[in-house]
Formats: C-alpha cells, sequence, structure tokens
C-alpha cells in the first residue's frame, strides 16, 4: 500500500536518483563509519548508504514509515530509533574509541532550525554533518556579514561549524514537491570554536538581530555601554548585519554572568 505523505512530519520525499547518488557521493560513506540519518522515510537514501556501510542508525517519528523500514532492512544492518529526532540523546549512540559520529538527512523542514540547535549540543562528538534542507535556510547559515540575510542563524552555527553550500536541488527532485528549492549543507565542527559562553553569545545576538534596522548602539542599549562597543571593535553606529562573529563573541565575553540567560 502506498505511504500517503504527512504534511505535519515534513514529509517530501527523495525521488530523484541522480540527485541521491549526489548526495551519496557528497556524503562519501565508508564502511565502519557511524552514521545516523535523520527522517529515512521510505529508506530512499538509507538503501544507498547502507550500499557501503555495514550498519546505520536512523532517527524515524512516523510509526508507519518506522514499520514500513523494520520489514525492508535487515535489524542486524539498521538499527531504527522510534522518536523525535529534537529530544534524540546523540550522545548515546556508541562510538568506538578515535571516532566520531557522522549525521545525515533530509530534514523535516518545519523543525530545521531548533534540530540544528539541538544537535549544535553534540558537536564536539561529531565529524560532520550533511542536510538537505530549504536552500533559504542554508543561505542565512553560510551568510557572510554585509549579506541581507546575515542574522542569528549565521552567528550561532558560524560560531561552531565550519558550513559550506553544497548543492541546489529543485522541487521536482521530491514526491510531492516542496514549495521552495532545497539545497544540501556541508557542516563540520571547529576543533577550537572562539571560547564564549554560549547563553551570552545567544543574547547578544538575539538582541542585536531583532532590530535590523537600528544602528547597534539603540539595540544594544539595554546590556551594553557605547564604550562595551567600542572596546569590542564595533561602531556604535553600525548595524548587526555587518558585524563579525569576532566581534559579537568579543562583546558577549563582556555580558555579566548574571545577565547571560534571561530573555
Ligand atoms: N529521507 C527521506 C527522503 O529523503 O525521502 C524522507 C525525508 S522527509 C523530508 C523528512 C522525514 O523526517 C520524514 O520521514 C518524516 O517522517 C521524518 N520526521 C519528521 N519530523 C521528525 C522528527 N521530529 N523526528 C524524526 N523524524 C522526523
Amino acid at each position: 500500500m502506498k505511504h500517503i505523505p504527512r504534511k505535519r512530519f515534513g514529509q517530501n520525499f527523495l525521488t530523484d536518483h541522480t540527485v541521491l547518488e549526489a548526495i551519496t557521493r557528497l556524503v562519501a560513506p565508508q564502511p565502519d563509519d557511524v552514521m545516523v540519518e535523520i527522517g529515512p522515510g521510505l529508506g530512499a537514501m538509507t538503501r544507498l548508504l547502507l550500499a557501503s556501510l555495514k550498519h546505520l542508525h536512523v532517527v524515524e517519528i512516523d510509526r508507519d514509515l518506522v514499520g514500513r523500514l523494520q520489514k525492508t532492512f535487515r535489524v542486524d544492518q539498521l538499527t531504527i530509533h522510534q522518536g523525535d529526532a529534537l529530544a534524540f540523546d546523540f550522545s548515546n549512540v556508541h562510538v568506538p574509541v578515535g571516532r566520531k559520529l557522522r549525521v545525515v538527512g533530509n530534514l523535516p523542514y518545519n523543525i530545521s532550525t531548533p534540530l540544528l540547535f539541538h544537535l549544535a549540543q553534540f558537536a564536539p562528538i561529531v565529524q560532520d554533518q550533511h542536510f538537505m534542507l530549504q536552500k533559504e535556510v542554508v543561505e542565512r547559515m553560510v551568510a557572510e556579514p554585509g549579506s541581507k540575510v546575515y542574522g542569528r542563524l549565521s552567528v550561532m552555527l558560524q560560531w561552531r561549524y565550519q558550513m559550506t553550500l553544497e548543492l541546489i536541488v529543485p522541487p521536482s527532485a521530491f514526491d510531492p514537491p516542496p514549495k521552495v528549492e532545497s539545497a544540501i549543507v556541508r557542516m563540520i565542527p571547529l576543533a577550537q570554536p572562539l571560547a564564549c559562553d554560549l547563553g551570552a553569545l545567544g543574547k547578544v545576538v538575539t538582541t542585536a538581530f531583532s532590530q535590523r534596522r537600528k544602528v547597534l548602539r539603540n539595540c544594544l542599549s539595554g546590556l551594553f555601554t557605547e564604550n562595551d562597543l567600542i572596546a569590542s571593535g564595533i561602531d556604535p553606529q553600525a548595524r548587526a548585519e555587518t558585524v563579525q562573529l569576532e566581534r559579537f563573541v568579543a562583546l558577549a565575553n563582556r555580558l555579566p554572568v548574571d545577565r547571560r540567560h534571561a530573555k
């Protein structure tokens, strides 16, 4: 029986083999890799990954799809974690000493931003991540200062990862086709992110971009003096979209500890 795609789970299944093969080439799975696929769906990518891997973990929320995967793949090949990837503890996947986890997925677009932030917690145990996302989201992730789409997502993820947009994928590659273009992003955790409290950085960046058109002296007046901005190398007349990651980090490091977390 044909599976009827569920909108609430962001189900747009990849059906274009050229695209599936291109993604597999980008991921370049090696037999002993410890890999987790988020949202395997009907298993199109799963099958290609397993052509190279000895074993694969998948996290899938939809029980019907889990039932199909159980019938399609052997248990010694595929470990199925039925549940919400947003609550999945990636540190529970066994990784032999000296190796790290690889994460892949054609992600459900409705939860992509919270999922990226959830995964960021596990960056120290991750080798790399390859995701299909809405193209516009990938553009925001990799945007540089000065770009109109440079914002909170760019700064927070660039603090943690080196990221590249690898491939643009048209709606026609999926069934049903999504309304927007998609893109593959490669994310490699940085060995040493700049020293900084993540709560402080999050607060500064969220506040700085909350009113993009305002100059930073005004946007950040509740948190910093003009001198704090200048001491962090930031022009108080500048707008958030022109400020480099290093400067935001310098500013976040000036935020008193008791002001770091509350919204
Ligand atoms: N990988 C498949 C493909 O490329 O054809 C399916 C991709 S589809 C865009 C997203 C998949 O993620 C679906 O299988 C959906 O059921 C699953 N999914 C949606 N929300 C999820 C969640 N919170 N946790 C785990 N899987 C989820």
